[in-house]
């Protein structure tokens, strides 16, 4: 049971990161990767997965909302960060055209040069798109050839969307956002249409806590180790063993990551 997107760098969890690390090993995860949204967090997201070697991994990228922040620096910061063994993907990057908190030209830019980035140095790439479908399609559509892997993380789009992604051979993420009673319900119809080897669960925590687990937590605040949550409800709404689906999507992370099988240790002495 692996998460693929927590933002571990989150001040939300600036007091108890080592225990929310620690609870979500207790709680059955095999890892998670830990998201990098700007240059700052993710030379953070890496150090954080450097502690947590075997089990935490990390993503280099600059989320659209700071887009506008994207300069020659960046770029050679991220192309730094790679070099590590534990940053496995460029992103968090896309478009977000909800709330245009950098202007889409600039958005549209850095979206471009992280591709290109991502495929110069063949890294696979965590992807995020909201309300911008035809555009984000039409920028990485001829980058597709050339990388390795793409996972469209927090998937909310609709039906044609999904299946245009699915059709370019994109990896789709799901969080607890399928679990939202109010706006997850068309998401949740769509679930089986995914082919599993498609198919990558995760938390976005702290963000969207799943909003039917009983009993409530006590804050609103979301960890990786509510994971299992979402494991047991999307394989029930895709007709599917809860551990298998958890192997299975365990296994697609660690073959589009590139990362070592579940349970065998990373050594320098091996
Ligand atoms: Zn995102």
């Amino acid at each position: 049971m692996f998460d693929i997107g927590v933002n571990l760098t989150s001040t939300q969890f600036s007091k108890d990161r080592k225990h929310v690390v620690k609870r979500a090993k207790e709680a059955g995860l095999t890892g998670f990767l830990i998201t990098g949204t700007s240059a700052l967090e993710s030379q953070q997201a890496q150090s954080l997965a450097q502690e947590q070697r075997g089990f935490c991994w990390s993503t280099a990228g600059v989320h659209p909302h700071y887009a506008s922040e994207w300069s020659a620096e960046t770029e050679s910061t991220l192309r730094r960060l790679m070099d590590r063994p534990e940053v496995v993907a460029i992103g968090e990057c896309g478009l977000d055209f909800n709330r245009n908190i950098s202007a889409p030209e600039q958005q549209e830019y850095a979206f471009n040069a992280q591709l290109a980035l991502a495929a110069e140095i063949n890294a696979p790439v965590f992807l995020h798109c909201r309300e911008a479908h035809a555009r984000f399609m039409a920028i990485l559509q001829p980058w597709l050839n050339v990388l390795p892997g793409a996972v469209v993380h927090c998937f909310t789009g609709t039906r044609d969307e999904l299946e245009e992604c699915l059709a370019a051979g994109l990896s789709i993420g799901i969080t607890g956002w399928v679990c939202d009673e109010r706006r997850g319900t068309a998401l949740r119809d769509m679930l089986p249409l995914i082919p599993v080897d498609q198919l990558l669960l995760e938390t976005d925590a702290p963000y969207l806590l799943p909003r039917d687990m009983r009993p409530r937590p006590t804050t609103r605040r979301n960890e990786p180790c509510f994971l299992s949550h979402i494991v047991q409800q999307v394989a029930h709404w895709r007709g599917e063993d809860p551990h298998t689906l958890a192997q299975k999507t365990d296994e697609n992370a660690r073959r589009l990551f590139r990362l070592s099988a579940s349970g065998v240790e990373n050594s320098d002495l091996a």
